[in-house]
């Protein structure tokens, strides 16, 4: 068995980073960036005001004759000499000659006479956005291998792009194995269960640059599991789900070996989560996962999420830990890393639930798992622990 950071080096160590496309914006959105983005442009380009008030010379005042306007993508022609201010709007371009702003607030206006009011002289940049204030044409604005997010798109676009280079999608076949399975929905009796997992992994991929091809529930026989596998091959990942164990019925690696691929490892010390299976076949990357629902989920977090991210191009392709302060206790743990399903709410996070790795109640009730080091000792409230959000 090997350690968890172990494994998720060496599944990302079978990974190359899928082709590159231009994309518009917002079709970029939730991929990784496949090269920096330069701006094309000064942001602003222009010194503007910050505030609607009077564009003014520091140091002037406090009476000024107004001699015209500068409105937001109509600036004022002239220049401001001494004793002159000009109307201006919040994102006016200052007029040549001022180098302030009054705010409308502190003014008192009387036909084209404008007095303040508040006593405080002006200083040179009061109430202004200088040139270049944002970011300057050249300046990399975000870098390769950066997720894009709504803020990013934002700076993109006001950095002059359109489009922007990513990763193709990642093709993703996901098969749900076991004889006990009707799809979610469909009338079950007391002998089958509904695959949740399957809609679970999709729903957890939502946002994600991926294409799913899902052909339905797997029977456990090996001719059924072996040709699903090889339908799966074109795909950049073939995701198992069950039959991982080493069961009679556990057919996946049976059927991954008769298929001819090689596989990496099968068993990682984590709890819920022990039976993932990580191999390559024809350049597809095979991942096993285990049927329980938790383990399930737990395992799409800790490796097919980030394998995905590193198909993509992420830098970064592993979960963000955090630290957050335990509010109740927890006993000591096993030999296993453990992820325990718990919940953060105003700034204290504790178990929820049960450690069952099919306990779906908990899991949904679950924001966040703690992670436990193997062997660690009692945790008591106050304590600091390292969590992974789930949500
Ligand atoms: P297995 O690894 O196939 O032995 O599955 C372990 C447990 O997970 C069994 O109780 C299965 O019934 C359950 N299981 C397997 N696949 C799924 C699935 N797609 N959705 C929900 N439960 C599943
Ligand atoms: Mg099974």
């Amino acid at each position: 068995m090997i350690s968890l950071a172990e494994a998720q080096s060496r599944l990302l160590a079978l990974v190359t980073p899928v082709a590159v496309e231009i994309v518009p914006l917002l079709e970029a959105n939730g991929r990784w960036l496949a090269a920096d983005v330069i701006a094309k442009r000064t942001q602003p380009a222009k010194t503007l005001s910050a505030m609607d008030g009077y564009a003014v010379r520091a140091g002037d005042g406090p009476e000024w004759t107004v001699i015209g306007e500068s409105a937001a993508g109509r600036s004022f022609a002239g220049s401001i000499g001494k004793g002159e201010a000009v109307r201006i709007f919040t994102g006016a371009a200052l007029p040549a000659g001022s180098d302030s702003v009054v705010i409308q607030e502190n003014i008192a206006r009387d036909g084209d006479t404008v007095l303040q009011n508040d006593g405080v002289p002006t200083v040179a940049g009061d109430h202004t956005r200088p040139a270049g204030s944002d970011f300057k044409a050249g300046d990399c604005l975000i870098s390769a291998g950066m997720r894009i997010d709504a803020a990013k798109i934002a700076l993109a676009a006001m950095g002059g792009h359109g489009t922007l280079p990513v990763r193709r999608k990642i093709r993703i076949a996901l098969l749900s194995t076991g004889d006990e399975l009707v799809r979610p929905g469909d009338p079950v009796d007391d002998d089958h269960i509904p695959a949740s997992n399957g809609v679970m992994i999709s729903a957890m991929l939502a946002g994600w640059p991926v294409e799913i091809i899902d052909p339905g529930i797997v029977p456990d026989t090996l001719n059924a599991t072996r040709a699903a596998i090889a339908n799966a091959r074109g795909s950049d990942v073939t995701v198992t789900i069950g039959g991982a164990s080493v069961g009679d019925h556990d057919l996946v690696r049976p059927a991954l070996l008769a298929e001819g691929a090689t596989l990496d490892f099968s068993k990682v010390a984590l709890r819920p989560g022990k039976p993932v299976m990580v191999g390559m076949l024809d350049g597809t990357i095979t991942l096993g996962l285990p049927g329980n629902p938790v383990s399930a989920f737990v395992t799409c977090l800790l490796f097919l999420k980030p394998v995905i991210a590193a198909l993509s191009g992420a830098l970064d392709p592993l979960p963000q830990t955090q630290s957050a302060t335990l509010g109740g206790n927890l006993p000591a743990n096993g030999q296993r890393l453990d992820f325990v399903r718990a919940r953060i709410a105003k700034g204290l996070v504790e178990a929820v639930g049960t450690s069952d790795s099919a306990g779906l109640n908990a899991l949904s009730s679950a924001n966040v798992l703690i992670m436990r080091a193997p062997g660690a000792a009692p945790a008591q409230a106050g304590d600091s622990v390292d969590i992974i959000r789930t949500a």
